[in-house]
């Protein structure tokens, strides 16, 4: 059985302030659940604070990016090491977000997972389609295409049993619209195939693959049920601190 995780991604929400007072509300809602992992990726400049505040309890910190580079000459980067530094455990790398509006390629998000594992950061590696890609058939081969270029060169040693890997449909993210618990786990079954293949079998059955878009309390448990889906990466839902504890306590 594999411990599901389940993460918030804030994105561009929150100040130091104000994500401290999210985990003073929110850690008496989770004290004493050890069922699942939870995380919570605030932005960069709320790291410090959010990490203070998370002591001593369960719940772990990451950021929603990194750069590949360990140090030098990258104005408005930051690095694997600095992450450490101020706590984080965990990092979302290529969301899809990141893909659109940054121009991250599978390159890019390929760099990033392989320094992560370096570093000993635990990369939550962010595929999806987009609307056109589904209605057009090719689900299968941007999941395929994403998941194989996305851990070109890694080893299944350096993978280990660290890697996670976030299934966000583009279309299911921030819309309301949610994929059924069915269709996320047929797209969950063929990256553990893809994953099988690329860092081999073992790898593949420990890995976490988290489900994301548009998971609310209402249907977490519906989604979370399914043995194929081990978590969730929650956007929205996870700025409230009982929408999300809802959503952890699914
Ligand atoms: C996300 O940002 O990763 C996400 C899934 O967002 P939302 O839950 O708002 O769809």
């Amino acid at each position: 059985m594999r411990t599901k995780l389940i993460a918030a991604n804030w994105k561009m929400y929150k100040t130091p302030e104000e994500g401290r007072s999210f985990m003073e509300a929110f850690l008496p809602l989770v004290a004493g659940h050890t069922r699942d992992e939870i995380v919570v990726c605030p932005p960069f400049v709320d790291l410090p604070a959010v990490v203070e505040a998370a002591r001593g309890s369960r719940v772990a910190v990451g950021a929603q990016n990194m750069s590949w580079e360990r140090e030098g000459a990258y104005t408005g980067e930051v690095s694997p090491a600095m992450l450490l530094a101020v706590g984080c455990t965990h990092v979302i790398l290529g969301h899809s977000e990141r893909r659109q509006y940054f121009g991250e390629s599978d390159d890019v998000v390929n760099r990033k997972t392989e320094v992560a594992l370096e570093s000993g950061l635990i990369p939550i590696m962010c595929v999806g389609e987009v609307i056109e890609e589904r209605e057009a058939g090719l689900t299968e081969e941007v999941l395929r295409r994403q998941v194989t270029r996305g851990l070109r060169g890694i080893s299944g040693r350096k993978a280990g049993n660290k890697l996670v890997i976030a299934y966000e449909p583009v279309w299911a993210i921030g819309t309301g619209r949610t994929a059924t618990p069915q269709l996320a786990a047929e797209a969950h079954e063929l990256i553990r195939a893809e994953v099988g293949k690329t860092l081999g079998e073992s790898v593949a059955q420990n890995l976490r693959i988290l489900y994301g878009g548009s998971v609310k309390p209402e249907n977490a448990s519906a989604l979370m049920v399914e043995a194929e889906i081990d978590g969730a990466l929650v956007g929205g839902a996870s700025l409230k601190p009982d929408s999300f504890a809802s959503i952890v306590k699914y």
